[in-house]
């Protein structure tokens, strides 16, 4: 077993939670990959599990921080939490929905590690997302 599924099932088991087909499916679909719409996460689970199995996975997935949401205007959308990827941010474009990735920025994770000093905060995560209107769509 790798590292990732070592964590997730240890994660589970520390919360009293045991590691089923489904919760399994649902963290396996959002593994390496771009945040996904529940109704894309449903689509590609239909064959494994049903829709409200996968509600309920994602809802406790998130509860236990194992994913996080992504609020892109009134939508969102699911990803693994930063313990199962690398830290990163989000740009999306809020006419057609393209959404990327971005590589962890230096100086803003500088500029927030400043800021929760100033405050003094301890930092236990945060989110960055950035809506814009992509080239194709300012065309
Ligand atoms: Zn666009
Ligand atoms: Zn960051």
């Amino acid at each position: 077993m790798d590292n990732v599924h070592a964590t997730l099932i240890k994660q589970l088991n520390s919360n009293n939670f045991s590691i089923t087909k489904t919760r399994l499916a649902v963290f396996d679909a959002l593994l390496n990959k771009e945040p996904l719409a529940m109704k894309n996460l449903v689509l590609n689970l239909a064959k494994i599990t049903d829709r409200a199995s996968v509600y309920r996975t994602v809802d406790l997935y998130e509860k236990l921080g194992i994913v996080q949401r992504l609020n892109i205007g009134w939508k969102y959308k699911i990803e693994l939490s930063d313990k199962y990827q690398e830290h990163h941010h989000h740009i999306s474009c809020s006419i057609c929905g393209l959404l990327i990735s971005t590589d962890g920025d230096s100086h803003i994770e500088q500029d927030i590690n400043e800021l929760a000093k100033k405050h003094g905060f301890k930092i236990l995560s945060h989110q960055l997302e950035i809506q814009g209107v992509c080239s194709n769509c300012t065309k």
